[in-house]
C-alpha cells in the first residue's frame, strides 16, 4: 500500500512553481489574519517575510491550488516557530528545585502556581512547597494558602514584614530542611510593566537561584506582548512561557509574539479558573488558532477567491470597452471552472444576470466548460484573435483537433457572439443596469 501511495505523491510533484503574484496575494489575507489575531506588527513583518521567501517558487503539488500551498507553508512555519515538539518543565537539577513565576498583576502567576503545584504533586509524585512573594496585595498570601489547603500541598507559613527576597530565601530554606523536591515562588505583579518590579524580580532570581523563571501572561494580551516578553527576558532572564486563558476567545496571537521576540518555549497552557485546568502546550492548536479558528481551509479559499476576483475584474473591464475576443472568453471559461462554476463567476459580477441567462440559454453546464475551452485550444492564435474568419474547412480543423464536432464549434462561437453583443451594448450606455461593472 505504501509502495502505492509513494508513486501517487511521486507523479504529483514537479508541476510548476507558485509565482509571486499568488504568493502576495494569499500574503495579504495571511497578514489580516495574523492582525486579527493580535500579533504583533513587528511579528507580522518579520514572519510574513520568512514565509514569503519559502513560498515564491515553492513546487505546487498538482490538485492543490496556490493559496492551499502558501497556507501549507504557512502553518507549517507557525508549528515551527511556535516549538515543533512539547517543551516540558526541567526539573533536573538538586532538589529542591526552585521554579519562579513572574509576569503582570491578574495574568494567572497564583492560579498557575497551584495548577502547576497539583500537577508535579499528583501526576510526578513530587513533594511541592508554594511560597507567595507577594507583599503587596493585602490578600495575595492567603490567596496561595487557601489553594493550598483544598489542594493539600504545603504552602510556607506568612511571616509579616519580610521582604519578597527574605521571603524567597526562607522557602529555600524551609524546603531544604522539609525535603521538598520542588519549591515554589509565586511572586507580585504590577498592573503595567515598571522598573520597580523588574529589579525586584532580579533580587529574588538571584538569592533564589531558580531552575525554571516561568513568565505567566494572558494569551488575550495584544501588541504589548512582545513588550512585555522582551523586558522580563532582557531584565530577569526567562526560561519559558505559561500562556493563560486559552479558554477565552482569544485568537492566541500573543504566543507567536511572545515566543517570536524572546525565542523561549511556551511550556504551558491554562484553560480554565479550576486546578486542574493545565495543560501542555500545543504548537498545532495555536497555529490552527492563529490563522483563523482553526479553520485552514476557509483562508485557503479566501486567498484564491481574492486572486479570482482580480482576474475577473480585468476580463470584466474588457468586456466593458467591446474588446472581448476567444482568448478573454478562455479565461472566463478557466475562471468558471476553477471557481466551482457559473455560480461562483457571476457572485463576483454583480448585475451581469443577463449574461448569466444568456450562458444558461446556450446550454452551458460546468461539466462542459473543459470541452469549450480545449475547442478555443484547438484555434490558431489568428482564429481567437478574430473569430470571424472561422469558414467551415477551419471550423472542421478545429473539431477534429479537439475530438469534437463541428457543431459544437458553431454553439461556442455563437455563445461568444451573444457575450461579445452584449459588452458592446453595455459599453454604450452609460446609464444602463450594468454601468456599474466596471467597478465590481
Ligand atoms: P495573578 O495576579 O497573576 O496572581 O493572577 P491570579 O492567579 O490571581 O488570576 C487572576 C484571575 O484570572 C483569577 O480570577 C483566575 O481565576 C483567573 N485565571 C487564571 N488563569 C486562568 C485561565 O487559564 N483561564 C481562566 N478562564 N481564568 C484564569
Ligand atoms: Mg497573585
Amino acid at each position: 500500500l505504501s509502495e502505492k501511495l509513494g508513486g501517487i505523491l511521486d507523479r504529483l510533484t514537479g508541476r510548476g512553481a507558485l509565482s509571486e503574484a499568488d504568493v502576495d496575494a494569499a500574503m495579504r489575507e495571511i497578514r489580516r489574519a495574523l492582525l486579527e489575531a493580535d500579533v504583533a506588527l513587528e511579528v507580522v513583518r518579520s514572519f510574513t517575510e520568512r514565509v514569503r521567501e519559502q513560498a515564491v517558487g515553492a513546487t505546487v503539488v498538482k490538485s492543490v491550488k496556490p493559496g492551499q500551498m502558501v497556507v501549507k507553508i504557512v502553518h507549517d512555519e507557525l508549528v515551527a516557530t511556535l516549538g515543533s515538539d512539547v517543551q516540558a518543565l526541567d526539573l533536573n537539577t538538586v532538589p529542591p528545585v526552585p521554579i519562579m513565576m513572574v509576569g503582570l498583576q491578574g495574568s494567572g502567576k497564583t492560579t498557575t502556581t497551584a495548577k502547576l503545584a497539583r500537577r508535579l504533586t499528583e501526576r510526578d509524585k513530587r513533594k511541592v512547597l508554594m511560597a507567595s512573594l507577594d507583599v503587596y496585595r493585602p490578600a495575595a498570601m492567603e490567596q496561595l494558602a487557601v489553594l493550598g489547603r483544598d489542594l493539600g500541598i504545603d504552602t510556607l507559613p506568612i511571616v509579616a514584614g519580610q521582604q519578597p527576597a527574605q521571603i524567597a530565601r526562607r522557602a529555600i530554606e524551609a524546603a531544604k530542611l522539609g525535603g521538598y523536591d520542588v519549591v515554589m515562588l509565586d511572586t507580585a505583579g504590577r498592573t503595567t510593566l515598571d522598573e520597580a518590579m523588574m529589579t525586584e524580580a532580579a533580587e529574588i532570581k538571584a538569592v533564589a537561584n531558580p531552575h525554571e523563571v516561568l513568565l505567566v501572561a494572558d494569551s488575550l494580551t495584544g501588541q504589548d506582548a512582545v513588550n512585555l516578553a522582551r523586558a522580563f527576558d532582557t531584565q530577569v532572564g526567562l526560561t519559558g512561557i505559561a500562556l493563560t486563558r486559552i479558554d477565552g476567545d482569544g485568537r492566541g496571537g500573543a504566543a507567536l509574539s511572545m515566543r517570536a521576540v524572546t525565542g523561549k518555549p511556551i511550556k504551558l497552557m491554562g484553560t480554565g479558573e479550576k486546578t486542574d485546568a493545565l495543560e501542555d502546550f500545543h504548537p498545532s492548536r495555536i497555529a490552527g488558532r492563529i490563522l483563523g479558528m482553526g479553520d485552514v481551509v476557509s483562508l485557503v479559499e479566501k486567498a484564491a477567491a481574492t486572486l479570482d476576483a482580480e482576474k475577473a475584474a480585468a476580463v470584466a473591464e474588457k468586456m466593458r470597452k467591446g474588446k472581448f475576443d476567444l482568448v478573454d472568453m478562455r479565461d472566463q471559461l478557466l475562471q468558471m471552472s476553477k471557481m466551482g462554476g457559473i455560480g461562483g463567476l457571476m457572485g463576483l459580477m454583480p448585475g451581469i444576470a443577463k449574461m448569466k441567462n444568456q450562458i444558461a440559454a446556450a446550454g452551458i453546464d460546468d461539466k462542459i466548460l473543459n470541452r469549450q475551452i480545449a475547442i478555443i485550444d484547438s484555434m490558431t492564435r489568428e482564429e481567437r484573435k478574430n473569430p470571424d474568419i472561422l469558414k467551415a474547412s477551419r471550423k472542421k480543423r478545429i473539431a477534429a483537433g479537439c475530438g469534437l464536432k463541428v457543431e459544437d464549434v458553431n454553439k461556442l462561437l455563437k455563445m461568444h457572439r451573444n457575450m461579445a453583443d452584449m459588452m458592446k451594448a453595455v459599453g454604450r450606455g452609460k446609464g444602463g443596469p450594468m454601468a456599474g461593472l466596471a467597478k465590481a
